[in-house]
């Protein structure tokens, strides 16, 4: 059984350019850059990562971080059959084996012992030590290691350490433009235009609420979410509440200013 998503993409991944992240990543691609895609979930990190594999021709690893991930889970263990053990590659050596993309999304869940595995993939070594066999494993053409990182998430208890940040070159992630915006959403939610940049404007107005104490603002992917009810023809304002204003908060006073902001634009 393989526990880690691994694909080679045949159709182009949908993603739209918001600045010059895909001519970045290309550079970083060809010169053996680590790369750390950075900003807040649900702004196409992961559809980024999975459009450049596609763009690039590598296959495309990815592993979510979780606090239990163990540097064992990476890079791999022996596995103990009825006539002896056996080595099984992690996912990482894997890629590093295969010159594919390894993308670790939410890398600050994983802790520290985990993250560290990582360093001497990049630097001018791209190495990966496998202490338990005494292999080193040099990384084939086309690896790259790609890290997704939320700043604002959790800040106070977990972040990434200095020494481990100032090895990938960052590229940010946030609200793309209202236009560009609305072009995802018409897309991904399989909307009509008007419909599309009516869900922006009010993306945007719920944005602001921030101010007020929301904690978690509506990304384009409860954008996406809230147009796919729609185009399915569940009622515009049930769309909304449902699926874009419930998921993030259950405060009964932000509930409430966020439903009067549905009603006003539908
Ligand atoms: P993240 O990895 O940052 O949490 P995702 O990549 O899963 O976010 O993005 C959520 C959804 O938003 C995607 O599935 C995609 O439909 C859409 N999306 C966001 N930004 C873009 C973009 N620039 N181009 C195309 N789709 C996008």
């Amino acid at each position: 059984m393989i526990p880690f998503p691994e694909h080679s993409l045949e159709a182009e991944p949908y993603y739209l350019p918001v600045g010059g992240e895909v001519e970045i990543f290309e550079q970083c691609h060809a010169r053996k850059l680590a790369v750390m895609l950075k900003g807040p979930t649900g702004c196409g990190k992961t559809r980024f990562v999975e459009h450049m594999a596609w763009r690039l021709k590598r296959p495309l690893i990815t592993i979510s971080c979780h606090d239990d991930l163990t540097a064992s889970d990476l890079v791999g263990r022996f596995l103990i059959r009825h006539d002896g053990t056996q080595w099984q590659d992690g996912p990482l050596a894997r890629a590093v084996r295969e010159g594919a993309i390894c993308y670790l999304d939410e890398v600050v869940e994983a802790r520290q012992d985990t993250v560290v595995v990582l360093h001497p993939l990049t630097d001018y070594r791209r190495v990966l030590p496998i202490d338990k066999t005494g292999e080193t494993i040099e990384a084939a053409p086309g690896f790259q290691l790609v890290i997704s990182y939320n700043p604002g998430y959790q800040r106070m208890l977990k972040d990434l350490k200095p020494s481990t940040r100032q090895r990938f070159v960052a590229l940010d992630f946030n609200f793309p433009p209202f236009e560009q915006e609305a072009h995802i959403v018409r897309h991904e939610g399989n909307a009509d235009y008007a419909t599309a940049q009516a869900l922006v404007g009010l993306g945007q107005r719920l944005r602001l609420l921030q101010d007020r104490g929301l904690a978690e603002v509506p990304r384009t992917r409860l954008l996406i979410a809230a147009a796919r009810l729609i185009s399915s023809g569940v009622p515009v304002k049930q769309a909304c509440y449902s699926a874009l204003i419930s998921p993030l908060s259950d405060d009964a006073s932000l509930l409430e200013a966020m439903r009067d902001l549905v009603d006003a634009t539908f």
